[in-house]
């Protein structure tokens, strides 16, 4: 069997790095955390836009 299936980051959906594992980035990494985090105060988490960042 080829492993040639990409899986993908559990926050963005787009493919993750072998650096990064599971997620693709340092940035979805942090994000993750942040949600456990914040999860303890029950805050409503903010819409991730990955995108549009340096924008402004
Ligand atoms: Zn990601």
């Amino acid at each position: 069997m080829t492993s040639t299936f990409v899986r993908k980051c559990p926050l963005c959906g787009k493919p993750r790095s072998p650096e990064h594992s599971p997620f693709c980035s340092t940035r979805c990494k942090d994000r993750d955390l942040l949600r456990w985090l914040q999860d303890g105060y029950a805050l409503p988490g903010p819409p991730a836009l990955d995108e549009e960042e340096g924008k402004a």
